[in-house]
């Protein structure tokens, strides 16, 4: 049975499925038309209960910016919730939440169901937040207009993780941040070469051209530990 995705945000079009931007595309795509994962985006305007679909109204307190409403937010989840009998978990998209990390995203990818709340404007009243307890998951350290390309990257990065999304030549093993090292490091993926031989006077590694698998594997494995410690020292922990 393929994982669901539901994502409530106030933009549905940016998910439209036949689009060819963003996740109409490449592997989530293919992951897709596999009946591998589905995902349908609800609008939150169709359940406001005003007439006039409004989803966000001014902050108590003042100042600038709106906020979105409790109400709709509340009503969406446990529509969309009730769509299926499989239990969803709620992922919050907010530079507050938790890091999404590769551990997080392979967690991720082995549930059944997601449902992502894509915040706007000044973000979300805090009383649904609290109601709704989802899992609060953030992009990185700088602030999006809105949550939705922040769940289409997720979407993206759980895609590919689900068994026959990648095709036989490709692998999500060897990819950075994810298990390879024989003690389960997680390390960057190694430098990628490919023809001609020579480009502008630059060769490619010997190794390389000498069809040795052993040696091969070896060399790669050098280059991921050597890149993690200059460029990412601290995925290799403290220094015993
Ligand atoms: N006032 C909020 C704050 O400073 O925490 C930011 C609101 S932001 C303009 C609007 C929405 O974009 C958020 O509710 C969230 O859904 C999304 N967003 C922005 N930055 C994000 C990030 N780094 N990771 C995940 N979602 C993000």
């Amino acid at each position: 049975m393929a994982m669901r995705i539901d994502i409530l945000t106030t933009f549905p079009e940016m998910f439209g499925v036949e689009s060819p931007a963003a996740l109409g595309l490449s592997i989530p795509a293919r992951a897709r038309s596999r009946g591998l994962i589905e995902w349908h985006a609800t609008n939150l305007r169709a359940f406001a209960d005003n007439k006039h679909r409004k989803t966000d109204d001014r902050p108590f307190g003042g100042g600038p910016g709106m906020v979105m409403m409790c109400q709709p937010v509340w009503d969406a989840v446990h529509a969309v919730e009730a769509m299926d009998p499989r239990p969803a978990t709620r992922v919050l998209m907010t530079p507050q939440g938790v890091p999404l990390t590769q551990p997080l995203v392979e967690d991720l990818a082995r549930r059944p169901r997601l449902l992502i709340i894509a915040g706007h404007y000044e973000g979300i009243d805090e009383r649904v937040i609290e109601a709704l307890s989802p899992m609060e998951v953030s992009l990185g350290d700088y602030v999006l207009s809105g949550g939705e390309l922040a769940a289409m990257v997720l979407i993206d990065a759980v895609a590919r993780l689900i068994p026959g999304a990648l095709g036989d030549d490709e692998s999500a093993g060897n990819d950075s941040f994810s298990a390879v090292g024989p003690g389960g490091e997680r390390l960057l993926d190694c430098p990628h070469f490919t023809r001609p031989k020579d480009w502008m006077g630059r060769g490619v590694p010997e190794v390389l051209l000498s069809g040795d698998h052993a040696k091969v594997a070896a060399w790669r494995l050098e280059q991921m530990r050597a890149r993690t410690r200059s460029r990412r020292p601290d995925l290799l922990g403290p220094t015993p």
